[in-house]
């Protein structure tokens, strides 16, 4: 049996390596690698793929969040509301932005942000509302919007770890994570879900103005070369991830497919482990498994861990320091009464094994050290 990786890039990568090396070559052998066609090809075939009239490519997915927070018009002091657990890009580009990030708790069994608490923070300073959809799972989009909706708020999904996912909106419509506020954002960092060989990311939007800024803004504040209206970025996706980007859309779904059976395999196994929560699975949306993160007691988690990689078995821990405790965030500091979830959560979470590569052999070596753990505690 392989050796068991948390990401399996290389197992992916032999599969479509005729077309990914012949791709890369082309791009090399045109010298077009600024700009060149496959940028646009990709952002023609995402926006197909999302439902999206606009895709506006660029360098990574903390890029892409600061690039749609400079298209709104926001100002110093401004308050942004978003969640206490994720990866920081989200918190930090919005105090590099000078905004003030306000920071809620999540829901115990999504851990994505709790609604009701974006309400108690509303406050006549809040501009925007950033859902992270976080693990590859919807946030409560239906109630979020409709917050956003009664307060004049814009919406700005980070949807780094949820590419493709589909979320049902009240009126029955379907739609894909990223396309229904005013601007999704996503990483084309090698482990997304939709990941490239480097650095890479995109804005979304349906708003022909919001995309017509972010666009100048990624490429200096410029529409017309030399004339620079606004003060910008240099942000810009390359044309060979572009080129890799574009083959690996075409099996995005089978990659989310292969996530969601090993999820599946790992939901059965611990499904009468009492002490283990398995990732709840929230009816409007869809789950692409970003990440397989279950809850354990407290006192189990670093020994569960442990237990793991002793056998050669990685488990990460995604986050273990909410970010009101982050040294960077002093600031923000308001004490762990505000964030009881997210606490107990940085405590609790344990995320195994998640790739498209994992073989069933794998994935029973993986859940039988889970239960040999718990057996012989
Ligand atoms: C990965 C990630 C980002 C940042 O993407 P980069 O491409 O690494 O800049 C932002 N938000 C979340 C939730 C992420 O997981």
């Amino acid at each position: 049996m392989a050796n068991i990786q948390m990401v399996d890039l290389n197992g992916q990568y032999e599969k479509i390596r005729t077309e990914v090396d012949q791709a890369i070559t082309n791009v090399v052998r045109s010298s077009a690698f600024i700009n060149g066609p496959e940028v646009k090809d990709f952002q023609k075939e995402l926006e197909d793929y999302l439902g999206v009239k606009h895709v506006i490519p660029c360098a990574n997915g903390t890029d892409a969040l600061q690039i749609a927070m400079m298209a709104l018009d926001l100002k110093e002091g401004d308050e942004i509301i978003t969640t206490n657990f994720t990866f920081i890009a989200t918190v930090e580009v919005i105090a590099l932005l000078k905004l003030k990030p306000i920071l809620v708790d999540v829901e115990e069994d999504t851990y994505n942000i709790d609604p009701q608490k974006i309400r108690e923070a509303i406050t006549p300073k809040t501009k925007a509302i950033v859902p992270v959809h976080l693990f590859g799972q919807c946030a409560n989009m239906n109630e979020i919007l409709s917050i956003a909706e009664e307060h004049n708020l814009y919406v700005l999904e980070d949807t780094a770890q949820a590419i493709s996912a589909k979320y049902t909106l009240a009126d029955g419509s379907i739609k894909t994570a990223g396309t229904m506020g005013h601007f999704g954002c996503t990483s084309f960092f090698p482990s997304k879900n939709l990941g490239c060989y480097g650095d890479g990311g995109a804005l979304y939007t349906n708003d022909d103005a919001l995309a017509d800024k972010a666009r100048q803004i990624c490429n200096h504040g410029m529409k017309v070369r030399y004339y620079h209206e606004l003060i910008g970025v240099n942000s810009r996706l390359d044309s060979i991830q572009a080129a890799i980007l574009r083959i690996k859309l075409r099996s995005l779904d089978d990659y989310c497919d292969a996530r969601r059976s090993a999820a599946d395999f790992y939901d059965a196994a611990f499904a009468d482990v009492s002490e283990i929560q398995t990732p709840a699975r929230f009816a409007d949306s869809t789950h692409t498994f970003h990440q397989y993160t279950m809850r354990v007691p407290a006192e189990d988690r670093n020994h569960l861990q442990k237990h793991l990689m002793d056998q050669g078995i990685p488990a990460m821990i995604y986050y273990p320091v909410p970010l009101h405790e982050q040294e960077a965030f002093d600031h923000l500091k308001t004490g762990n009464v505000d964030y009881p979830v997210t606490v107990q959560l940085s405590k609790e979470v344990l995320s195994l094994p998640m790739h498209t590569e994992l073989s069933k052999e794998q994935l029973k070596t993986i859940t039988q050290e889970v239960l040999n753990y718990f057996k012989n505690k």
